[in-house]
Order: structure tokens, then sequence, then C-alpha cells
């Protein structure tokens, strides 16, 4: 029995539906709704533009990237929430850059979530340096980090298997070789214990709509060691990244500390449903996460393996390898995803051939588990996946 039963309250999980996709999109948490209502009809409605003091709109990235930063070892005042990921990726790698003049390489992996790369290289062009993107794969990450590379660039936990980067080994690697660490946190926050103090990574990024429940378009957070962000100069120089903002000075000054990543104005509608979904974490330890997390994935993976012969395992096998997700390979797994869906089971589909399924103990059960290993296994079984309907592609898969 989980332990979490109480905190699957608070979600809204629709009727016959078996969530196994919080690390694409969270589900919503139930008091967000009266959230949002309230932050429209009781902020902006009656207080106008006198919201950004007397509701304390202009402090939500300050407050929220201190709510994520107990969640990923960050100290306080060291996390500000803005802005996508996307930018988020742009804005360490530029500062990385800066701190690493003279050096010409950034060193990611081919198991990086595309955008990060696509952000990393579109900077690069637009620098006209000669900088290197350097893509390798992520067993070869180590051996590639030389005296050549300004910053190591990697995303903790890997989109499509959930492969774990040993975070303390890399970094201390990436420091030996006097480069920048940049961590991406997307499918750790939430998910898993991170030590970001512990294992002095220099930057890391992350997004709130996947394990932390923050809604579609929910906003990024970006980390810099304190003992670093002063010498950071932010390349995205918003206004609200400026030390005086109200002071309208034509020069840019960076503000103190993590301030200056913050970039223009916070979608603050979001942002109060998101401090609403940090509630769940309220009380809980990552550690007791991980451990259900683990049980989960753990019963998954046996329950599918003893029904279901024609898939196979895409995760690594030891759970201290892998994040909170289990993915298994079916020539059509588009299709036996496409199925599930319609059964009320739904996770998702990464090509060429990934099925991904997330799990979230704050809300999922082992009944969940079963249901879903129980459904996947008739599904290809039966050939139920094989009809036009469930071939066709849709937009987002
Ligand atoms: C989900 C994800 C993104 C998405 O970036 P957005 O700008 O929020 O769309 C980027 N990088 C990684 C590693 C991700 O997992």
């Amino acid at each position: 029995m989980s332990s979490f039963k109480s905190r699957r309250d608070m979600f809204h999980i629709p009727e016959g539906i078996t969530y196994l996709d919080g690390n694409s999109l969270g589900p919503m948490p139930k008091a967000a709704e009266e959230r949002a209502r309230s932050a429209i009809a009781e902020e902006w409605g009656p207080m106008l533009i006198t919201g950004w003091n007397k509701a304390g709109w202009m402090n939500l990235p300050a407050r929220l990237g201190d709510r994520i930063g107990r969640l990923i070892g960050a100290p306080e005042g060291s996390t500000v929430v803005g802005d996508t990921l996307s930018i988020k990726v742009y804005q360490a790698v530029a500062s990385a850059l800066e701190l690493r003049p003279g050096r010409k390489i950034v060193l990611s992996d081919n198991g990086n979530f595309p955008s990060d790369l696509y952000m990393a290289d579109g900077l690069l062009k637009s620098l006209g340096q000669g900088h290197e993107l350097k893509v390798v794969d992520p067993e070869a990450v180590a051996a590639n980090i030389t005296d050549q590379v300004a910053a190591v660039m990697l995303t903790q936990v890997d989109y499509r298997t959930g492969r774990v980067h040993d975070m303390k080994a890399i970094t201390e690697k990436t420091h030996d070789a006097g480069a920048i660490m940049i961590w991406d946190l997307a499918h750790s926050a939430g998910a898993l214990p991170v030590d970001l103090a512990a294992c002095k990574a220099d930057i890391a990024v992350g997004c709130t709509y996947k394990y932390l429940n923050g809604g579609p378009g929910a906003p990024a957070f970006i980390y810099v060691r304190p003992d670093l962000v002063d010498q950071v100069r932010p390349a995205l120089s918003g206004w609200l990244g400026h030390a005086a903002p109200f002071a309208f000075d034509l020069d840019y000054r960076p503000g103190d500390g993590i301030s200056r990543m913050r970039v223009g104005t916070p979608p603050v509608l979001q942002m109060a449903v998101l401090d609403t979904a940090l509630d769940a974490f309220d009380d809980v330890e990552m550690t007791d996460i991980r451990k259900q997390s683990i049980r989960l994935s753990e019963q998954f993976i046996s329950e599918v393996e003893a029904s279901c012969k024609d898939v196979e395992l895409a995760s690594p096998r030891d759970p201290e390898a892998r994040g909170s997700q289990v993915s298994f390979r079916f020539h059509e797994g588009y299709a036996a995803m496409q199925a599930l869906i319609a059964r009320g089971v739904i996770g998702d589909f990464r090509a060429p051939d990934i099925m991904r399924f997330g799990f979230c103990p704050l809300y999922n059960t082992e009944e969940d588990v079963s249901r879903a290993a129980g459904a996947l296994a008739e599904i290809i079984a039966t050939g139920e996946w094989d009809k036009p309907e469930f071939r066709a592609r849709k937009a987002v898969t």
C-alpha cells in the first residue's frame, strides 16, 4: 500500500483513467481550479495593477524558486522561476561560455532532449566565434570532457529511456577539466532526490509542468551556484533582471544573485497555479517518493515481462540507474499506445518505437500499475492495436 494515498486525493484524475504520463504533463491538482479563479477574480479583477505589490505578484518568481529549490537541494535564494525551459537552457549555455572564454566546445549527449541541443546550437551559431556543439553517446560523455570544453550540458534523466547520469561523478570530472556543468532537471525535479549543492553543479534548469504538476505552459526554473552567480552576465538582459527595474536606467546593471536570471513580466496566473501545485510536495521527502517510485516501476516491469513477450525493456534494469519512468520498445509502439489510451491507460510514445510510462507516487498506485500492465499485455496478445485509427499519427504524440 502506498504511503501517499492521501496525496492522490489532491489530484483530479478523471474517472476511469489510469494516468502514467505525469512525466510529460502532470495532472491537475484539485486546488488549482480555485486558485486560478481567485487569482483572476480576487486579485487581477479588484486589484488591477496594484496586484503587483498587494498580491505579491512581483515576488512570485523568487518565492516559487525557493519552493522548488527545496526539492532539488538548492539553497534559499539560488533558484528563480520564469520563461520556458528552452529559454533557460539558452541563458545557461550563454552564461557558461562567458565564464570560460577561449574554450570552444559545448559537450552534450544524444540522449538529451532535442530542444536543449537546438537551443545550444542556435546560440553558438549566433555567436559566430567558432564554437562547436559536440554530441556523443551518453556513455562517452566522461571520456570527452577535456580542457577544450567550456561547458558540459546534460539532462540527468533521459526522456526516452529514463537512464540516469551520475550527477556527482560527471560534475566532478567537468570541474577537474575546468569546465562549467549545466544540468537539465526536467525529468528529475519532483521525481527523484537531487542535491545540487552537494554535487556543486554550476547551473541547473528544469520545467514545472512535468513532475511538479504546474499545468500546461507552466514556467521553467534556473539555478546558479551562489558563489558563481555574481560573475554571471545574463545574456537575456531583460528589465526584470536589472538591479533596479523601476529606475528605468538606460544602461543594464544585473540584479543581485539569481534575480539577474529573470527576464520580463512573469506569467502570474500560471505561477499562481504552480504555487498551489507545489503544496503536494509539502512535508514529503523526495527520498520517500523515490522509494515508492522504484517499487511501482519494478512492479510494472515484472508484470509486463511476465505477461507480454513481444515488448523489450528500453530502460535500465537497475532501478538506481533509472528515473521515475519505464519504457518498452514495441515495433508498433505508437499504435499500441493509442490502443492503451482508448482503454483509459495514458502513457506516451517517443519515436521511433518507445512506449513510455511515468510513475508518480503522489497519485499513482499499485492498482494503476497492474491495470496498465494487464491492458498492455491484452492489447499486444490480441493485436487490438492493429487498427487504422490507432496507426494514424496525431500532432502531439
Ligand atoms: C520537456 C523538456 C523540454 C521542453 O522545453 P520547453 O521550453 O518547456 O518546451 C526541454 N528540455 C528537456 C530536457 C525536457 O525534458
